[in-house]
């Protein structure tokens, strides 16, 4: 298997400010990732990058292993979605199923008329007259249809009410079972993700702050909680990633080792949300995995 994604130093600016800084992550083939972070932390650059629309100020950046390319025979693999992705809006979704046959050398026809009905989407309503779900629903369909081995979705969810995100997320769950494509998938809200993600990439301010596969990073740390003056006799060689002092409690994220921590703390394994929040909390105690080594 090689990598999807392998991001190697990688920074883009914008003048003098930089949107992203430092980034090294690896992304393996047929992952479905989670791309976590505040407004600005710069998902978007990231995704924009990976999907060629963006040139990386420094560092290398690679899908399969090549290095990202906007050449038409590179892009046909890569689907690329965002929140604000305009459907034409007097197009029917039929008529921007037969646009995107034609533009798209890999479309799959059948399956997109296939989708559209068992999903109940109108084919000859123009998009002006949809409701949000349903244009979120037909743009993914384009997406989808396209075929990609790669596909990058720009906080898909953020507009939609619980029951439309619903339906958007079984809708490319199903997809990626059938098809077994990579998915980057960006979003500001992280319990959206929990259930359909298995890698984690969050980033805050430009940095990646943590980056693997879930299971393997939520088994890597433990959440410890006890009163606020133990935080100083914790031993000097646990690796700490952040902690909160409430009233007189304390709550620590650390990374797990063998060092014995004392009985006056509470250990439990933390959930996506508190180990996430940790890293984004205090952005200068990130770590920064290099890429992973993925058995070729
Ligand atoms: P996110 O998607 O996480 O909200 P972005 O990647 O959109 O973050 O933005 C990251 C940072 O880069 C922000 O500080 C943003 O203001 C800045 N930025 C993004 N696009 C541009 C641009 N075209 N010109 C100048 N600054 C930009």
């Amino acid at each position: 298997m090689i990598n999807a994604v392998e991001a190697s130093g990688v920074g883009r600016r914008y003048g003098r400010i930089w949107a992203l800084r430092g980034c090294s992550v690896a992304l393996p083939e047929g992952q479905v990732a989670a791309l976590v972070g505040p407004n600005g932390a710069g998902k978007s650059t990231l995704l924009n990058l990976i999907a060629g629309l963006l040139r990386p100020s420094e560092g290398t950046l690679q899908r399969f292993g090549r290095p990202v390319s906007d050449r038409p025979e590179a892009l046909a693999r890569v689907g690329y979605m965002s929140q604000d992705t305009a459907l034409y809006p007097t197009f029917t979704a039929s008529e921007l199923l037969r646009m995107g046959a034609r533009l798209n050398p890999g479309w799959d026809d059948d399956w997109a008329r296939e989708r559209l009905t068992r999903l109940r989407l109108p084919a000859n309503v123009p998009a002006s007259n949809l409701s949000g779900g349903q244009r979120s629903q037909i743009a993914l369909v384009l997406a989808l249809a396209k075929r990609p081995r790669l596909l990058l979705l720009d906080e898909p969810l953020a507009s939609l009410d619980p029951l439309a995100r619903n339906d958007v997320m079984a809708l490319l769950m199903q997809a990626v079972a059938e098809t077994g494509m990579t998915v980057v998938l960006s979003s500001h809200i992280i319990s959206d993700l929990v259930e359909t993600c298995d890698w984690l990439v969050a980033i805050n301010q430009g940095r990646v702050q943590v980056s693997g596969n879930i299971d393997e990073l939520l088994d890597s740390h433990k959440l410890i909680t006890g009163p606020r003056e133990a935080v100083d006799t914790l031993p000097p060689r646990v690796s700490i990633v952040a902690q909160t002092i409430t009233g007189r409690q304390a709550s620590v994220l650390l990374r797990s080792g063998e060092h014995p921590i004392g009985p006056v703390w509470t250990v439990h394994r933390p959930t996506l949300d508190e180990l996430v929040l940790n890293y984004l909390r205090q952005p200068e105690a990130s770590v920064l995995p290099g890429p992973v080594a993925v058995a070729g």
